[in-house]
């Protein structure tokens, strides 16, 4: 195998700390002069929890697709666990991807007719783990999303809160060190929010960074980082909870 396409993120973790994602001057632009991130400096540590916020076309998905390795920035710097991402190969890039982040979305992205099982063993489909043992991890990761009970159940037989947990399942089968999720409360009524968030909360307190795009108010109080976004830029980045506020945000109107 040529050297270039051996792969460096084996999981030996290096002696001094290195963040999870560190972004230097990051920006993304777009033919005809749409400058998404226009030079964002961010700093993410081992076992933060942090709310990304702002308006809506502001960067936050952008950023969350760079951080995901799912987008290059067309300037800057951006590392994901100690790794240079525009020095990476396509095919070490995937790997990358495949061992340290896993992602969700507001609108689950679940493959109908496929049940809960083979959609969370899709999760470790570039892992390079048997179909066996992708199966036993995905029931295994259904149970700790309390979802034991649904195994053989496709999308379409599930509630909304149901898919965002399968969804949840299927991110961290593969023991991501980060989870980047965008708005994963937003399809969602506020019960089902609210345990797809502790569910959240729970995964972090077992060791997993998290980073969470959000329009809710009460849920990006509740997290101990809130970086916020405004044109492209990061406007602002506080620490702290600020527990006891609760709604949309004043800029996004009412919840869809
Ligand atoms: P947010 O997630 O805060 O709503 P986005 O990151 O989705 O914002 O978008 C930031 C800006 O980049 C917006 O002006 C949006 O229209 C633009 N944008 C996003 N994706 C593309 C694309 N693929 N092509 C052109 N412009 C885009």
């Amino acid at each position: 195998m040529p050297t270039d396409d051996a792969i460096p993120v084996d999981g030996a973790r290096p002696t001094a700390p290195v963040p999870v994602v560190e972004l230097r001057e990051a920006t993304r632009s777009y033919p005809g002069g749409v400058h998404a991130l226009r030079g964002v400096n961010l700093t993410i540590g081992e076992g933060e929890l942090l709310a990304v916020v702002g308006p809506s076309g502001s960067g936050k998905s952008t950023m969350l697709h760079v951080m995901g390795t799912l987008d290059k920035p067309t300037g800057g710097t951006v590392r994901i666990a100690g790794h240079d991402v525009s020095a990476l190969s396509d095919n070490r890039l995937s790997a990358l991807r495949a061992r340290h982040i896993g992602f969700v979305f507001q609108h689950f992205h679940l493959a109908a007719g496929r049940d809960a099982v083979d959609n969370v063993a899709d999760g470790l489909l570039y892992a390079g783990v048997p179909l066996r043992e992708r199966r036993a991890r995905a029931r295994a990761a259904l149970d700790r999303v309390r979802l034991g009970h649904r195994h053989s159940h496709t999308p379409n037989e599930l509630s909304g809160g149901e898919k965002q947990r399968v969804a949840i399942a299927r991110a961290l089968v593969g023991e991501p060190r980060l989870l980047l999720a965008d708005e994963p409360t937003g399809a969602l009524d506020t019960a089902s929010g609210e345990i797809v968030m502790e569910l959240l909360h729970e995964l972090n307190a077992a060791g997993t960074t998290i980073c969470v795009i959000t329009h809710d108010h009460g849920i990006a109080d509740s997290l101990p980082r809130r970086v916020r976004f405004k044109d492209g830029e990061i406007v602002s980045d506080e620490r702290g909870a600020r527990p006891g506020r609760r709604g949309v945000l004043p800029w996004e109107g009412a919840a869809p």
